[in-house]
């Protein structure tokens, strides 16, 4: 950590907003006018749209994921937590990976700390539910569901096999109906190469307690997606809620239950809770709530945007809407983050600041291999665009805007590689314990049951042992 005399601007999260407003703020620096440090407990900035592709195996998991010190040389990136924020002293409580917590002096801040998995407290739930957040779970997603055909191809217990070959996925936005798409479609492919596996013997179920799935592109579109899912095989349960899911036994509020090894939770998203801690001005839900300079309520030094921050939709309340809030999607983030990296620079000047307004242009979602769905927003007009076009738009979208050169040409090959070469259906379920072989190689051998003497005490050939193993 650097303790140089220069103001330091202090980004708590290196997420969409965080990579981008330290960009912006470095470009639009001078020489020397502050230090900006960026604090996340992860080295790197996490492409979330990909997520889902990643755990189909459609793009290399590293290839989602952007390293922060590469692409912010000229920023101090510390891996670790910011647990706590003192406003009066304007110091931050840094955790690190190891050691000791420290305090950190800024003069400007900015919460970027996005959001994490929206849960309730349902039996079974935290021990059986897997998210959709972080490339760790699309890498964990995708092995844990190969490795479920593994195991249903080699057993010849019925049950086993049938609790392996089915999947529960809960949540039918974005995220929920992408990954469903994308797995459905990678399982698919991956029974080809099994003798006992075949798609007709897994379950696929989608569940959400809303009337439609993606509402992100309305009815129609997500109506379409429904069906769509559904003609490949994917038994879709609406207005249901899951009430348990202790053991994999899953219960539904609809009075269908399943038993299943493999349970998806990505039911929504809600902020950061780590925000209840900083002190700063919450909104009804946890948001940091901020004015449409992104400027935290009744502060001049902090801003925040993103996932985490409940930020005025200008665009939709000039169009009449009453309250209106930006949705927590990376279209506002990456807008916001620039808004906010200038507002920064003209914060620290003591210059006025801009106002964020950003008319929503539409959303697009994969669904699978050439599957797809989207939706354009043209002024007043709201093109709609289904199938193929629909999953050639997404790739186009998401392929410019992963950021980086460097992620979008990899991303690129990914693609262009499968187009030719088969898919890689190959669970490494192993990597996630990847000492346990050598530990077993490596630890002692057990001791021969002790053949005790009469008197309880090991006999004379153990002792010997020990004495060898001294020596
Ligand atoms: C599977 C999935 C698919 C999606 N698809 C789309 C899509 O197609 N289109 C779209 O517009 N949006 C999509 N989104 C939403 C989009 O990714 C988010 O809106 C966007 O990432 C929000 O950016 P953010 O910077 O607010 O949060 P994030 O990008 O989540 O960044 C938050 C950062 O804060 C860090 N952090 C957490 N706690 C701390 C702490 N205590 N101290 C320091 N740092 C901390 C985290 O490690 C993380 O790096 C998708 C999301 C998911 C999960």
């Amino acid at each position: 950590m650097s303790t140089t005399e220069r103001p330091r601007i202090l980004v708590v999260g290196g997420g969409y907003v965080g990579l981008y407003a330290a960009r912006r703020i470095l470009k639009k620096m001078r020489y020397g006018e502050a230090t900006v440090t960026v604090v996340d407990p992860r080295s790197y900035m996490t492409y979330q749209p990909f997520l889902p592709e990643a755990a189909a195996g459609s793009i290399s998991p590293r290839h989602v994921v952007v390293p922060l010190r590469r692409v912010l040389p000229k920023a101090e990136i510390l891996t670790g937590r910011v647990t706590t924020i003192d406003q009066d002293r304007k110091v931050a409580t840094v955790a690190p990976l190891v050691g000791e917590a420290y305090e950190l002096p800024f003069d400007y801040l900015v919460i970027a700390l996005g959001a994490v998995s929206r849960t309730f407290p349902i039996p079974g739930l935290a021990e059986q539910g897997i998210g959709m957040k972080g490339v760790e779970e699309a890498i964990g997603l995708r092995n844990h569901v190969l490795e479920q055909l593994d195991k249903a191809d080699s057993t010849t217990d019925e049950d086993v096999r049938r609790k392996a070959l089915t999947f529960v996925f809960v949540g039918g936005g974005f995220a929920g109906a992408e990954t469903i798409g994308e797995v459905e479609d990678m399982a698919r492919d991956a029974a080809k190469y099994y003798t006992n596996v075949k798609r007709e013997d897994m379950r696929f179920l989608l569940v959400d307690v809303a009337d439609k799935i993606l509402p992100e592109v309305g009815p129609k579109l997500g109506a379409y997606g429904k069906e769509h899912l559904e003609s490949r095989g994917v038994e879709v349960y609406l207005k249901t809620g899951m009430d348990s899911c202790v053991d994999g036994h899953v219960v539904l509020n609809n009075g269908l239950e399943v038993d299943a090894d493999t349970l998806v939770w990505t039911a929504g998203v809600k902020p950061n809770p780590v925000l209840a801690r900083y002190g700063l001005p919450l909104g009804p839900r946890g948001h940091v709530d901020t004015s449409e300079k992104l400027q935290v309520q009744g502060t001049d030094y902090i801003w925040a945007a993103g996932d985490n921050a409940q930020v005025p939709d200008m665009a939709a309340r000039k169009a009449g809407v009453e309250n209106a809030w930006c949705p927590p999607n990376a279209q506002h983030a990456l807008r916001q983050a620039k808004v906010l990296g200038d507002n920064v620079i003209s914060g620290m000047r003591g210059f006025p600041q801009g106002d964020y307004e950003h008319a929503n242009k539409g959303a697009v979602a994969g669904l699978g291999l050439h599957k797809g769905v989207a939706m354009i927003v043209m002024g007043k007009m709201k093109i709609k665009v289904k199938g193929r076009l629909a999953w050639y738009m997404h790739r186009g979208y998401h392929g410019l805007a992963v950021p980086t050169w460097n992620r979008k040409i990899r991303v690129v090959a990914d693609w262009t590689l499968a187009m030719f070469l088969k898919r890689e259906v190959v669970s490494l379920g192993a990597m996630e314990t990847p000492r346990e072989e050598f530990y077993e190689a490596a630890k002692p051998a057990p001791r021969p049951a002790a053949a005790k003497s009469e008197a309880g005490k090991p006999d004379a050939g153990s002792k010997a042992d020990a004495e060898k193993a001294k020596a």
